[in-house]
This record gives structure tokens, sequence and C-alpha cells, in this order.
């Protein structure tokens, strides 16, 4: 349910209102926009009947939000969601691209792709320190001497960080390090995670489940969304088909279909998505074409010799030209590159 304050309203009839609802056992969130304030309140909508709020002064509107995702729906907040963080703007006019390799690999590798991807104009640093692979068997990444790199590319370039928490034990350590945290596609419904990062005052980028429909992803966000934590970047990166040829089938319809049921950021992910270097320029500009806010790219100094994703990461050549060719098409959207 959402109360729709008149915009005349000041605070004493907005607390008034707050006041009513939570007495009634409602949970409160609160959205002061630039027009006008609502108050999200959620909790059993049959009392909403008995507690007289249509006759309060200062409330416009009471309105149901059919969905069952409340906070990340537009109905809760009608102008679109921007995050600011490290002094960027997400989901802003600028469209703002991440790029590093999938895993930190050494010290020397991380610093090295950092200044490449700085220099081609990317404004977030990725890397994974903790990796979800499908094999034990696989390199699991270099945990916390990995942060540790990252954050050493981070004061020498000033690109932020992005990288991936798996497991609720080590969310307060790797907040320590980044600057926006990571739910991988795997850990799109653990549950427990995403309560965890709820609790973090840094935002979130949350990948969409390989198999997950867009409500279940919606639902994923309001989870975190509901524990506190609003500043959430969506991330569609490829779903599961039938098709093999590529590693999994990027949902671009995603983008309008989210943006129009919700107000928050949403980013696209290519290469995990197509799983092969060479189509991943040309699927980053038709997100951005779709009206992404931002990328997700892989980049890494010698593919081949990459740990984990090698097949699917862009040379630093390859990243340059594809910065250049995305410029025309950020322009021809309206928006801007850093
Ligand atoms: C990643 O970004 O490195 C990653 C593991 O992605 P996903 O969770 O989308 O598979
Ligand atoms: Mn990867």
């Amino acid at each position: 349910m959402i109360i729709v304050m008149d915009h005349r309203a000041g605070d004493d009839k907005i607390d008034a209102v707050i006041t009513r609802l939570e007495k009634a056992g409602f949970q409160i969130h609160l959205s002061r926009g630039v027009e006008r304030t609502i108050i999200g309140a959620i909790g059993d909508k049959t009392h909403i009947g008995d507690i007289g709020l249509e006759a309060m002064s200062g409330v416009e509107k009471v309105v149901p939000i059919l969905q069952p995702y409340k906070l990340a729906s537009r109905t809760f907040q009608e102008e679109g969601t921007v995050i600011k963080v490290g002094g960027l703007e997400i989901g802003g006019d600028t469209v703002h691209v991440a790029a590093g390799p999938c895993a930190v690999e050494s010290r020397e590798q991380v610093l090295e792709t950092a200044e490449i991807v700085k220099k081609a104009g990317a404004t977030i640093l990725r890397g994974g320190a903790f990796k979800p692979r499908s094999s034990p068997y696989s390199f699991q990444g270099l945990e916390e001497e990995g942060l540790k790199f990252l954050a050493e590319a981070r004061d020498l370039t000033g690109l932020l960080i992005v990288t991936e928490v798996m497991d609720v034990r080590t969310v307060p350590m790797i907040a320590e390090y980044a600057d926006i945290l990571q739910i991988g596609a795997r850990n799109m419904q653990n549950f427990s995670l995403l309560r965890e990062v709820a609790k973090v005052d840094k935002p979130v980028l949350l990948k969409r489940g390989p198999s997950a429909t867009i409500e279940e992803w919606l639902m994923a966000a309001e989870y975190i969304m509901s524990g506190g934590n609003y500043n959430i970047i969506l991330c569609e990166r490829g779903i599961k088909s039938f098709e093999n040829y590529t590693r999994n089938t990027l949902d671009l319809t995603a983008i309008p279909v989210v943006k129009h049921l919700s107000h928050l950021p949403v980013i696209v992910d290519p290469s995990h998505a197509i799983g092969k270097w060479r189509f991943v320029p040309t699927m980053a500009k038709a997100a951005i074409a779709a009206g992404a806010d931002g990328l997700l790219i892989e980049v890494h100094p010698n593919p081949p010799e990459a740990l984990c994703d090698g097949p699917q990461s862009l040379t630093p050549a390859n990243f340059n030209k594809m910065m250049s060719e995305l410029q025309q098409v950020v322009m021809a959207v309206g928006r801007k590159m850093p």
C-alpha cells in the first residue's frame, strides 16, 4: 500500500500518518520525491480501511500495490532511482562501464587491467576475489589478498570496486574493501545472503539468476530493500535457454520491461550472457540502445592465460575499440559517457 501525500503536506502531517500506520502494525518506507512524499506501508491490508487514512489531512490518495514486489515497483516510486556512489551517479544521464577480469589473479594483473580500463573510459573496476565456480577443482579466488589488490588498484586509479560476495560470513570483510557488492547469478535467491547485504551501507549489484523470471529477480531486490538497503543495481547477465552456441541467452527484453515495472537502475553483462568475446561489443551496444544504464564487461590483459572466463574476455585493444564505438550509441540515445 502506498499513501501519496499532497505536495503541500508538511512534516507534521506526514509524521501523523506514519504514527497511525505504525500503531496499526505497518512497516514504513518513506520516499521523499521532488514533487511529493510517498509513504510505503507494508502489512496486512485488511486493516487499512479501519484506520481512516483517506480522511487524514495531507493525504491525497491511498493506492494498493498489486505486484508482490512493493518497494522495487514503479508504483512506489515513479522517478528512476539514481544511485550515488563514490562521486558517480548510476541510473542518471551518464552510462557507466564496470570492467576488469573475471577473477583477481595477481597484483600485476589487477593493476595492469585497472590502468587499461580506466584509460578507455571505465569508471568501475570489476574482479572476483571469491569465485563461484561450477567445479570445486577450478581456481576459487585469492580471497582477502585479492581484495587488497583491488583496493590498491582503486587507490592508484580512482576507479570504484565491484566484487562478488558469496557467503554471509564474508560480507563484513568484503564490504570493507568494495564500493559495490555483487550478488552473483547463482546466489540471486540465497535469501540469507540477500538479508545480510541489506544491512550494509553499500550499493548492491544484483545479478539475475540464470533461470529466474523478472518477477523473481525483482522479489530478490525486494528482500534487500525491505531490509533497509535501497541502493540496488539490477544486472541482466543472460538466462538459460535451449540455445547452446552461446553460453546463455541475453534477455534484452528484460531492460524495457524491468524499467517499466521498477525504478531501479539496470545494467547489462554481455560477457557472461554470450560467453564468446567476439560478440560482446555488439551486444554491449545493443544493451545501451535498449536503455541499459551501464555495462559490466570482462577484460583481461592476456585472455588465453586467464584462470577464469578467458574465452569471453576482451583484450585491452578490443575493449578500447568497444568503448569508442559505444560513444556513438550513447549519444544517439541522448545519454553521456563520463
Ligand atoms: C561474475 O561476474 O564473475 C560472475 C560469476 O557472474 P554470474 O554470477 O553472472 O555468473
Ligand atoms: Mn566471469
